[in-house]
C-alpha cells in the first residue's frame, strides 16, 4: 500500500489549490497547487537522476523555507526516506550523520553545506539552484523514456530523525510509512482537530519529532502552517512581530518555548486574537504554564502530548481540564493512542505493573520505529527488550521513562531511568556531551550534570578533570572548551558553567559518583 499521508496532502491541490500550505516569517509561501507541482517535479528529477541510487535515504538540509516540505514530499514520492538536518547542527554533527548514512545524497535548500564541510563532503550535493531548476524543468512533460517515480510503500522507511546518542554519535530513528499513516489516522479523529481552516504554528525544527504533529494535522486537510525563519528567532520581539500577522489558531511547541513567550506580557490575545488551541509536548508541562496561558488567552484549550521520536511523535494525549489543574499533583500526559499498546513494566524483572504503580513505559505496535540506522547494538537494547509474550509479535520500544497508569486510563510521567534529559525542550544524552568533552586533548575526565530551578532544568554544568593538572583552569580554558564543543555539538548542548576538579569521587563500581558530584555543584 502507498502512503495515505502523501495522498491526503496531494488531494488538497485539487480541493483548495490556492490555499497557502506553508509560509514563514520571511513572507515566503507555497500554495497546495505549488506544493504538489514542486514535489512532483522534484520526485521525477530524483527518480531520473544517476546520482541518486534506488531507495537510499536523502538528506534535506535547511530550516523553515517552503522548499523543505516540498523536498520531504519529493523524497517519499520517489521512494526515498528523507533525513532532515537543521541549520542548528554544527559541522561535525552534519558530517557524522552524512557519514553514517553511507550511500546518500544531499539536497541543500540554502546552499551552506559545501562551505561547511569542504573536502569532508564526499556525497553528491544539490544546492538551491539545482532544486529550482529541477522544479522548473519538471513542470515540462517528460519524454517516454523518463522513469516514473515510485513512492514509498507501507513498510518502507519514510523518514530518519537523528537524535542525541549517549556515546557522542547521533543515532538515526527509522520511521516507516505505516508509522506515519497510523499517526495521521489517530490525529484526524482526535480532539485537537477543530473546524478547518486553521493556521498551525510549525515551531519545532523538522529534526524534532514534535514538528510532525502540526505537519500531519495541517497539511492533510488544507490548513496553513506558519514557521519562524532564522532571523525571527533571534529575539522574542522579532518573533512576536511575525506571529502578530500570522493568524495562528493552533499552537504546537514545547512547554519551554511557551514559558519563554509567557515571560513577556505582550504575549496575549491581543497579539494572537485567533489562538484557540495549544498542543504542548516533548517535556514536562507544569500547571503554572497552563494557568498563565489560559489567563492570557481566555477560552484557550490546552493539550499535553507525550511520546518519543522512536514511537512516531506522540503516543498519549489529553486536554488539560480545570479539575486536573485544581488537584495537587503533576499533570497527566494523556490517554494512550488507540491502536498502540502501552505497557508499564518493572525495569528489571519486566513484570507488568498494576494500575497506580509506577514502572517503565514500553510502547507496542505499528507506530514503533524500525530501530536505529546501522546500529544493531542500540536497536536490540531499546527495541528488543520487551519479553516476546508481552509483545505479541509486534514491534516494541523501551522508553526509559518512568510512568504510572491510573485506573481511568490516564498516564502520569515521573522522570527518566537513565541520563537522557530535556533542556528547553531539546532531547540530550548527557553521555553525548561527556564523550565529546573526553575526546578533547585538554580533558582527562568529564561529567555533565543538570542544574535545576523551579522544578525544571535551567542549564548544564560540566565538571572536568583536566589532562594537565598544572595548567591554568580559569576563563581562558573554559572559553577554549566551549569553542571546541560548539564545533562538534549543537549550541543548546554546550554546558553554561564549567568547574574543574583534581579527580572525581568514584562509586563502588568505579564510575564517577554522579550524586556526590551533584552535591559539589551546589557548593
Ligand atoms: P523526543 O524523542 O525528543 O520527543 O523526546 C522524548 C522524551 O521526552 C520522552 O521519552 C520523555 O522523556 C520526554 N517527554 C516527551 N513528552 C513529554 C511530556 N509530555 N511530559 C514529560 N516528558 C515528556
Amino acid at each position: 500500500m502507498s502512503s495515505s499521508y502523501i495522498a491526503a496532502i496531494d488531494a488538497q491541490a485539487q480541493r483548495v489549490p490556492d490555499a497557502v500550505a506553508f509560509c514563514n516569517s520571511r513572507g515566503e509561501s507555497i500554495t497546495y497547487a505549488e506544493l504538489k507541482r514542486a514535489s512532483d517535479a522534484l520526485a521525477r528529477w530524483i527518480a531520473n537522476s544517476d546520482a541518486v541510487a534506488s531507495g537510499v535515504p536523502v538528506v534535506v538540509y535547511g530550516h523553515k523555507s517552503p522548499l523543505m516540505p516540498a523536498c520531504f514530499l519529493a523524497c517519499v514520492k520517489s521512494g526515498h526516506a528523507y533525513v532532515p538536518i537543521d541549520v542548528v547542527y554544527p559541522r561535525d554533527r552534519v558530517a557524522s550523520i552524512i557519514d553514517q548514512l553511507g550511500e546518500t545524497v544531499v539536497l541543500d535548500t540554502i546552499g551552506a553545506i559545501p562551505q561547511m564541510l569542504g573536502d569532508q563532503l564526499q556525497r553528491p550535493w544539490f544546492g538551491p539552484d539545482d532544486l529550482a531548476a529541477a522544479i522548473a524543468d519538471g513542470a515540462v512533460e517528460k519524454g517516454e523514456s523518463a522513469a516514473e517515480p515510485q513512492p514509498v510503500r507501507e513498510n518502507d522507511l519514510f523518514y530518519i530523525l537523528f537524535t542525541s546518542g549517549s556515546t557522542g554519535t547521533p543515532k538515526g530513528v527509522q520511521i516507516t510509512t505505516e508509522c506515519v499513516d497510523g499517526f495521521m489516522d489517530w490525529l484526524a479523529g482526535s480532539e485537537i482537530m477543530a473546524d478547518a481552516p486553521r493556521v498551525w504554528f510549525n515551531r519545532s525544527p523538522f529534526t524534532f519529532d514534535v514538528s510532525l504533529t502540526d505537519m500531519v494535522c495541517g497539511l492533510t486537510r488544507g490548513d496553513t502552517l506558519f514557521a519562524l525563519e532564522d532571523e525571527a528567532e533571534k529575539s522574542l520581539a522579532l518573533a512576536f512581530e511575525s506571529l502578530g500577522t500570522s493568524g495562528v489558531t493552533d499552537w504546537v511547541s514545547t512547554p519551554s518555548f511557551v514559558d519563554q513567550c509567557l515571560a513577556d506580557e505582550s504575549f496575549n490575545a491581543e497579539l494572537l486574537p485567533s489562538l484557540s488551541h495549544m498542543v504542548l509536548a516533548g517535556e514536562v508541562l507544569r500547571p503554572e504554564t497552563v494557568r498563565l496561558a489560559q489567563q492570557r488567552f481566555p477560552g484557550l484549550r490546552v493539550f499535553n502530548g507525550y511520546g518519543p521520536t522512536e514511537s512516531t511523535d506522540l503516543v498519549t494525549l489529553c486536554e488539560i481540564l480545570p479539575e486536573m489543574l485544581a488537584c495537587d499533583r503533576a499533570l497527566p500526559i494523556g490517554y494512550a493512542k488507540p491502536g498502540s499498546r502501552l505497557l508499564v513494566l518493572d525495569p528489571q524483572t519486566y513484570e507488568v505493573k498494576p494500575d497506580g504503580e509506577s514502572g517503565e513505559l514500553f510502547v507496542v505496535g505499528n507506530t514503533v520505529a524500525l530501530g536505529y540506522w546501522g546500529r544493531d547494538d542500540l536497536t536490540s537494547a531499546a527495541f528488543g527488550a520487551c519479553p516476546p509474550e508481552l509483545a505479541g509479535g509486534m514491534r516494541t520500544y523501551r522508553t526509559g521513562d518512568e510512568v504510572t497508569r491510573e485506573p481511568d486510563g490516564l498516564y502520569y510521567y515521573h522522570g527518566r531511568y537513565d541520563l537522557q534529559i530535556k533542556l528547553h525542550g531539546y532531547r540530550i544524552e548527557l553521555g553525548d556531551i561527556e564523550s565529546t568533552l573526553c575526546a578533547l586533548p585538554e580533558v582527562h575526565m568529564a561529567c555533565v550534570l543538570p542544574a535545576w530551578r523551579d522544578g525544571a532544568i535551567s542549564h548544564l554544568v560540566a565538571l572536568i578533570v583536566p589532562a594537565d593538572l598544572q595548567a591554568p583552569r580559569g576563563f581562558a580554558l573554559t572559553k577554549q572548551l566551549k569553542r571546541a564543543l560548539r564545533e562538534r555539538i549543537p549550541a543548546y548542548m554546550v554546558p553554561r558553567a564549567f568547574k574543574y576538579l583534581d579527580s572525581f569521587p568514584l562509586n563502588p563500581s568505579g564510575k564517577a559518583d554522579r550524586k556526590a558530584l551533584a552535591a559539589a555543584i551546589d557548593e
